[in-house]
């Protein structure tokens, strides 16, 4: 035997139990995206590693620790994409979605790829969702797109969870802010872990993002950004409460929402779950009004978030909530005596045609494990050909659930079976 090989650590399969909740989600998040007017966009999983340094910023550790990159055959520098916006971004450049679309409302969902330590709820490739809005600055949007999250959540089913929202200013008064927190947390340079001693000089908005306990202890005395925004970013921000309020949206402020990513301005908001311990950020997101034009776009507004989809389902089983269709209105075809498959494949078909879902195991050929095997898939009707039933083109339809059982005629498919399971054929027949 040759040697088996394995998955890559930090990735999963999504095995056929688990897929068809991973179907649910998206199928759920493309409907809610619809129900505001959002379209879907897919970029490639890779793109030139300097989409994502120019980006993302270089002193991230996305950038710095994270990114999966790889040089091709002709020495081009590539990455597997760590994150969704800057692909989106260059996309809308590079498309001129701007001219056709104004505002662009965009919505995604795919794999992502960090290096990072593998760990319970922390993969190297795992899957995001998110939607980004580019072209408008109306606070408005930044509600929308916010709504929007929280549509989605509830649509789930999702309720342990809490909406906080923050502004952290714009390219004006965020860099006075970002001095006031250089002079605090500066006096307390010796208590702070080695990553916050280097974000200090370099993103010192970040050491409030600090997962360490000495640094978040240290932060709570830090200065609120909420002190230094400047006329305009207040206005914004009372707007995008007023427009959270009218949508009916709960939230509180928080001014230690900060985005990790180096583009962000004014709104950042987080949902957070009570469901899951201390991996407790659900979906972020926020306003980057300066990624565009650090792209080499024309200047333009943008505003957004994502969510991770693992956290997601785990956040869902956590809270009891079934992701399984409940619905299942499909039909086993079984079938007597090697004679009868060809016909019994006929009927499958036929009711395929109906958009009716249908298994016949070819491979089983004994009815007694055929029923077996209905009951064990728990399909709840199964249509029962023998001899008789092919002579005379006909079929016997068990409803699994009730034992009543009904004998049709073939031509019935192309009449009654329109509605399934809605119109249900074992009132309109005789039952025995
Ligand atoms: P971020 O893009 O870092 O703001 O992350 C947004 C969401 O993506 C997080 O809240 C997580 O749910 C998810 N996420 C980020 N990194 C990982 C990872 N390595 N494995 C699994 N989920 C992740």
């Amino acid at each position: 035997m040759s040697e088996k090989i394995n998955i890559p650590r930090g990735t999963f399969d999504i095995l056929p139990g688990e897929s068809s909740k991973w179907q649910k989600l998206l199928n759920i998040f493309c409907e809610t995206a619809n129900l505001y007017s959002y379209q879907e966009i897919v970029t490639p999983i890779f793109e030139s590693a300097h989409l994502f340094e120019r980006g993302v910023g270089e002193v991230t550790d996305i950038i710095e620790k994270e990114m999966y990159r790889f040089t091709d055959r002709k020495g081009r520098e590539f990455a597997l994409r760590p994150e969704g916006t800057a692909p989106i971004v260059r996309s809308f450049i590079e498309n001129h979605l701007g001219k056709e679309y104004a505002p662009a409302k965009l919505y995604y969902f795919g794999p992502m790829f960090r290096y990072d330590r593998p760990q319970k709820g922390r993969y190297r490739q795992f899957h995001q969702y998110g939607v980004e809005l580019i072209g408008s600055n109306n606070p408005y949007t930044d509600a929308e797109v916010i709504a929007l999250a929280d549509h989605f959540l509830k649509q789930i089913g999702i309720k342990n969870y809490t909406l906080e929202i923050n502004s952290i200013g714009c390219d004006k008064c965020s860099p006075v802010y970002d001095a006031a927190l250089i002079e605090y947390y500066s006096k307390h340079k010796d208590e702070l872990c080695g990553d916050c001693v280097k974000r200090l000089e370099k993103n010192p908005k970040r050491l409030l993002d600090c997962k360490n306990e000495k640094c978040q202890l240290i932060g709570k005395e830090a200065p609120s950004i909420l002190d230094y925004l400047d006329e305009d970013c207040a206005a914004a921000f009372e707007k995008v409460k007023y427009y959270l309020n009218l949508l009916k949206v709960d939230y509180i402020v928080n001014p230690r929402i900060i985005r990790g990513l180096d583009y962000y301005s004014n709104t950042a908001f987080e949902f957070l779950t009570t469901s899951l311990g201390s991996q407790n950020a659900l979906l972020g997101g926020g306003r980057y009004n300066g990624l565009v034009k650090q792209l080499g776009g024309v200047d333009t507004p943008a505003v957004g978030f994502a969510g991770g989809v693992e956290r997601l389902l785990a956040v869902a089983e956590a809270e009891g909530i079934s992701l399984v269709d409940s619905g299942n209105s499909g039909i086993y075809v079984a079938n007597i005596g090697a004679e009868t498959i060809d016909y019994a494949l006929a009927l499958c078909a036929e009711f395929r045609s109906k958009g009716i879902s249908v298994e016949y195991e070819i491979d089983k050929n004994n009815f007694k494990s055929q029923l077996k095997s209905a009951n064990r898939l728990n399909i709840p009707y199964v249509c029962i050909v023998g001899s008789e039933e092919m002579e005379g083109q006909r079929f016997t339809l068990k409803e699994m659930n009730s034992g009543k059982q009904v004998t049709l005629n073939r031509s019935d498919i192309g009449e009654k079976f329109n509605n399934w399971p809605k119109l249900s054929v074992f009132e309109a027949e005789q039952t025995c």
